[in-house]
């Protein structure tokens, strides 16, 4: 049988074990670096593919690496599977089940692969960063692409997500009866909404398809004490790092005017910050092949399409990747990080499309490893990328 339709055969073969597992890792969502249900669960059933799995890689509990085939390029496959406070409203789940479905049907023609497959479980997409610690700390060494996807209201071969500077900002004052003496204290909450007026002030100067967005953490301790300390985060986003941290300088200027303006002080920290995502158009639109022969469309994102971010950006300035998009809900039925994507992240429409996937992108992983022309272009084309 030819290769690749022994690799779709294999994966239609391990559709309910596949769905069986999202779903599970759907009902069970849990925080960022607390996994532990989604990684055992993934760890035990790559292990009853008969694949040894290595659990804590990286130094981090909640993930994995396992591998398949044998001498040549390495492809990497990523799996997410963290959860936001309001459940799996990112729908982890279905990149976790595909990732593994396409492993799975990968390790069926192991003994046809021209190179290795490597599944990574990659914690903490959401705010931890978890790739980036894992690529600092050498797992993915020696692989020549990534590739991973992920669930939304639409479908795109490419995903052109912002680089991000985030930051946490504290404003100390003085604390002061707020009826009694007043003109004693020195609000620090004062100092946070300044600091919101004048980052608003500023938008109009950012660059089209730029964000900024923040929140208040600490607005004070009682209504009837001047805040003494209060704390906020903003989030700056660009198509460049370079830019979010131009940005987030700007962010920081406006905390310094508001400081002064109110008689508080301000000490700030660098939370994290993912880079833009450089997609690989030689593997996107090898993907996207798969996935039209599959029966659905996945051209090319528009570039300004509003997006978000993601520390698969930070694999992509590494080594030639994609992060395409697929769709479980459509458009205007709630998208990702709304209460309503939980749902859509559990439905017979939703595993329908994270089985298209697996198989699109085993399919392009083989093609990576059997066709040394695509790997090279891939390669060349990561080499020329722009530099941010
Ligand atoms: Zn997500």
């Amino acid at each position: 049988m030819d290769v690749r339709a022994e690799i779709s055969r294999a994966i239609d073969g391990f559709r309910s074990k596949a769905v069986a597992v999202s779903h599970e890792i759907h009902e069970h969502p849990e925080l960022k670096f607390e996994e532990k249900f989604a990684a055992d669960l993934l760890t035990k059933t790559i292990g009853e593919l008969g694949v040894k799995v290595e659990k804590g890689v990286g130094e981090l509990p909640t993930a994995f690496r396992a591998e398949t085939g044998g001498d040549g390029p390495t492809i990497a496959i990523l799996a997410e599977y963290d959860a936001l406070p309001n459940g799996h409203s990112c729908g982890h789940n279905l990149i976790a089940g595909a990732a593994l479905a396409a492993f799975a049907g990968l390790k069926s023609a192991a003994q046809q692969l021209p190179g290795r497959i490597v599944l990574l479980g990659t914690p903490a997409e959401e705010g931890g960063g978890g790739k980036i610690i894992l690529l600092n700390r050498g797992m993915l060494k020696g692989v020549d692409a990534a590739m991973m996807a992920h669930p939304t209201d639409a479908e795109w071969c490419t995903m052109p997500a912002l680089a991000t500077k985030h930051l946490e900002i504290t404003f100390r004052g003085r604390a002061a009866h707020a009826s009694l003496a007043p003109w004693d204290g020195a609000s620090a909450l004062m100092a946070i909404i300044q600091t919101f007026q004048s980052v608003d002030a500023a938008r109009l100067q950012w660059k089209d398809g730029s964000r900024v967005h923040g929140i208040i953490t600490d607005g004070g301790q009682a209504v009837n004490i001047i805040p003494e300390k209060t704390e906020c985060q903003f989030l700056a986003r660009a198509k460049t790092s370079a830019y979010a941290d131009q940005m987030a300088q700007r962010v920081l200027r406006c905390a310094e005017a508001a400081a002064l303006a109110t008689g508080t002080t301000l000490s700030h920290r660098v939370i994290g910050g993912y880079k833009n995502m450089i997609n690989n158009r030689a593997m996107a639109l090898r993907y996207s092949s798969h996935t039209e022969s599959l029966g659905a469309r996945s051209p090319e994102a528009p570039p300004d399409l509003p997006t978000g971010s993601t520390d698969m950006g930070d694999v992509s300035h590494a080594m030639p990747a994609i992060h395409p998009v697929f769709a479980v809900s459509r458009h205007g039925e709630g998208t990702c990080h709304e209460d309503a994507f939980v749902k859509h992240a559990d439905t017979p429409y939703a595993y329908d499309a994270m089985i298209r996937v697996a198989k699109a992108m085993a399919l392009t992983a083989y093609d990576l490893l059997a066709e040394p022309e695509l790997l090279r272009n891939a390669t060349e084309e990561f080499r020329g990328r722009p530099q941010s």
